[in-house]
């Protein structure tokens, strides 16, 4: 990739698409191409053909996606199906018929199978029963990798394809009905906070979590992962769809108890054992990307200390 390269950021109004564009700007590349999904339809087969034979991209970054918490993705099943499965085989297709040089497309760790060993490797892909709840995601996005490891395959491609675990940062979605558990949380208790403020008894209502907070789950900064892209983009050809991710996990109790003091909320906690708790565990074996040379270096406690900060306290300052 050259710094005057034409590159194409699908998705760059997301929290990992804006990451990467942040990367790229950084580093110093500038020939960056960005449309809003109200400039271009991606689950639109002939948009998409159309915006390829006018902007001719040399390289892509595949970061346009629906994404969503554990709620959002059992609820809408077909919507992630579908939309994930066309806007990739819009791009990818696309990126092949048009010889993009090289295309990145992010996969996630919860396209692993429900009860893979941990840490998890990239060779258990498809070893197994999936996730009931996000089973609809995972199917698209192993399609969306199988796609850039065949097209290499049949047609000489250079498409890689990355698995991050779960991420946060700057953009992220803060409704309650379909974020993550990290934006979430810090939701939740910030406004539990400001309701005690606001007491003349200093007490809010408990704060309600979802399942029974024994789940494990890893976190990992975006601009972390939008690092791994960008060294990965420079360095990388194979098959594989490589983990990114730090290696340690906490479980959603330890999340929930950090981001607690982290937010200074003083207030009780009650686990709504009616929600799902989605896959037990899911730490990556990060082993492969750190043989290549990268490895995160946002410690979770500072990242959402920075989060926080920017979303919360700023916005209010
Ligand atoms: P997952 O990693 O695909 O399961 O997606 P999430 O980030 O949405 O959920 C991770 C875990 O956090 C699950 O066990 C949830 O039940 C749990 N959790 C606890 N409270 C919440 C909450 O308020 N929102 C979300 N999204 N998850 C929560």
């Amino acid at each position: 990739m050259e710094k005057t390269s034409k590159i194409y950021i699908a998705g760059h109004t997301g929290m990992v698409g804006s990451a990467i564009f942040r990367k790229l700007n950084l580093e110093g590349y500038s020939n960056l191409i960005l449309r809003t999904s109200k400039e271009l339809d991606l689950i639109n087969q002939q948009s998409v053909i159309d915006f390829f034979e006018e902007e001719k991209p040399e390289y892509v970054f595949l970061a346009a996606a629906k994404v969503g918490g554990i709620e959002a993705n059992n609820t809408y099943r077909a919507q992630f199906l579908y939309e994930n499965m066309m806007i990739q085989n819009n791009v990818i297709h696309q990126s092949y018929v048009h010889g993009v040089k090289k295309l990145l497309f992010l996969a996630s760790s919860c396209i692993y199978p429900k009860l893979a060993p941990q840490p998890i490797k990239e060779a258990y892909l498809l070893t197994g029963e999936l996730e009931f709840t996000n089973e609809p995601y995972s199917i698209a996005k192993i399609a969306g990798v199988k796609m850039c490891e065949n097209y290499n395959r049949q047609y000489a491609c250079d498409f890689i394809s990355v698995m991050p675990t779960n991420l946060y940062g700057p953009n992220d979605n803060y409704d309650f009905e379909t974020a993550h558990v990290l934006p979430a949380l810090l939701r939740k208790f910030h406004e539990a906070k400001v309701e005690e403020a606001n007491t003349v008894e200093a007490r809010s209502e408990p704060v309600e979590l979802w399942g029974t907070g024994t789940p494990m789950r890893e976190f990992l900064h975006v601009d972390d992962l939008a690092s791994a892209c960008f060294h990965l983009m420079q360095t990388y050809h194979g098959n594989t769809s490589l983990n990114i991710g730090t290696g340690k996990d906490i479980s959603i109790k330890e999340l929930a108890e950090l981001i607690k003091e982290l937010v200074g909320y003083n207030g009780e906690i009650v686990w709504n054992k009616d929600k799902s708790d989605g896959t037990p565990r899911k730490l990556l074996d990060v082993s492969l990307i750190h043989g290549l040379g990268w490895k995160h270096r946002i410690e979770l406690e500072d990242g959402i200390r920075e989060v926080y900060k920017n979303k919360f306290i700023n916005q209010y300052a």
